[in-house]
């Protein structure tokens, strides 16, 4: 099995993550990486032993020739840099959200297609181990067909401190972390082919939406509710849980605080822990997210092996974002709007 050889750009807050991820993949090595500032640069260099360091995203891509590109700046920056990569047929991975709008979004999956370059978004959430859980029962068909469901995030954890950038953007929990909660919902229930959405922003030192209330008609014909915020102050807080309600015909999921897995069937009543693992690199309350990073890069790695498509492909990744933008246009307008339509 030849080493693979990994660029990053991008050394900031989140990529911490991404490199440790990688340090702990057998046959993977980030050779080189980049990030405009300085700072940023040399302190990531020093943590994880990287002596290959670019201020210019261009230059070390044609310079060092990785194997895969790991794009980890914020969307302003996505488009060029994953077009960047096409153009010189580099497989990418882009963070989330994949682009600013869904027209650069589109653009970025034709300009990766064109090129014959793989793209995987890094849609991470869904690779969470207790969803993963929730996903394998669904799967066995022991609650049923479903008729309902519920992805829900709720939350007053200061996520300003670590990503000042979250209180200055006209659009913030959608496309931040209702994204994922989208996602989530497409990975159990489908794809969607009509969504509706109520928007309020609670916190007033903050510029964009910080609660989002979504209905969403599943094409399989049954409608669950995407529901987030990051203005509940709750006994416990939850940050970053996830919490999912399905019901189906013969049972019902449940995802409750604490990683606690409730399955009732026509057996009865059973109850799982599914926490995620604490990783040897990772932290509380983080972890959960954390250990999805690693999930997703394993399927990285295996996918661009085995020249297969990865789980949340550009080409996946445009029907969450479809929703990202139909979800505003819907809190918007107050219309309920078909997301293939944006
Ligand atoms: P950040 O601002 O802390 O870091 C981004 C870094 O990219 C900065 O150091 C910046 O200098 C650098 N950069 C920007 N444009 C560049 C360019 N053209 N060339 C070189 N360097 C450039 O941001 P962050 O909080 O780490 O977030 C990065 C991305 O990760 C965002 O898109 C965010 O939504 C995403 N994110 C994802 C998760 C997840 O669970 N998937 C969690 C947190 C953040």
């Amino acid at each position: 099995m030849s080493e693979l050889r990994g660029a990053l750009i991008g050394c900031g807050f989140f990529a911490r993550n991404q490199m440790h991820a990688w340090d702990d993949i057998p046959g993977v090595s980030i050779v080189a990486i980049c990030d405009r500032d300085e700072a940023r640069l040399a302190e990531m260099g020093e943590s994880f032993a990287v002596e290959a360091r670019y201020r210019d995203a261009a230059t070390m891509l044609r310079e060092v020739r990785p194997d895969f590109v790991d794009i980890a700046t914020t969307a302003p920056s996505h488009r060029a840099l994953v077009e960047l990569a096409a153009s010189l047929q580099i497989p990418a991975i882009c963070q989330k959200p994949i682009a600013p709008t869904i027209d650069d979004a589109r653009a970025m999956v034709d300009a990766c297609e064109a090129a014959g370059v793989r793209l995987m978004i890094h849609e991470n959430f869904r690779w969470q181990s207790p969803i993963q859980a929730v996903r394998r029962v669904l799967d066995s068909g022991e609650i049923g067909a479903p008729f309902f469901g519920r992805v829900s995030f709720r939350s007053a954890y200061d996520v300003y401190a670590g990503q000042p950038y979250l209180a200055e953007g006209e659009r913030f929990i959608i496309e931040d972390l209702g994204i994922h909660a989208l996602d989530i919902a497409r990975f159990l229930f489908g794809d969607v082919a009509r969504i509706t959405a109520r928007t309020a922003r609670v916190n007033p030192r903050i510029r964009g939406e910080d609660v989002a209330t979504m209905l969403l008609d599943h094409e399989a014909g049954f409608p669950s509710v995407v529901d987030c915020s990051y203005a509940t102050r709750l006994e416990t807080e939850r940050f970053p849980q996830t919490l999912v309600e399905i019901d189906g015909a013969a049972g019902t999921i449940r995802l409750d605080e604490g990683y606690r897995l409730t399955v009732t069937g026509p057996n009865g009543t059973r109850h799982e822990d599914v926490s995620p693992p604490l990783l040897p690199w990772a932290s509380r309350p983080w972890h959960n997210i954390q250990e999805s990073v690693a999930l997703i890069q394993h399927h990285w790695v295996e996918t661009l092996r085995a020249g297969a498509e990865p789980a949340t492909s550009g080409r996946d990744n445009l029907k969450t974002f479809a929703l990202v933008e139909a979800a505003y246009r819907s809190a918007a307008s107050g219309a309920t709007l078909d997301p293939s339509e944006v």
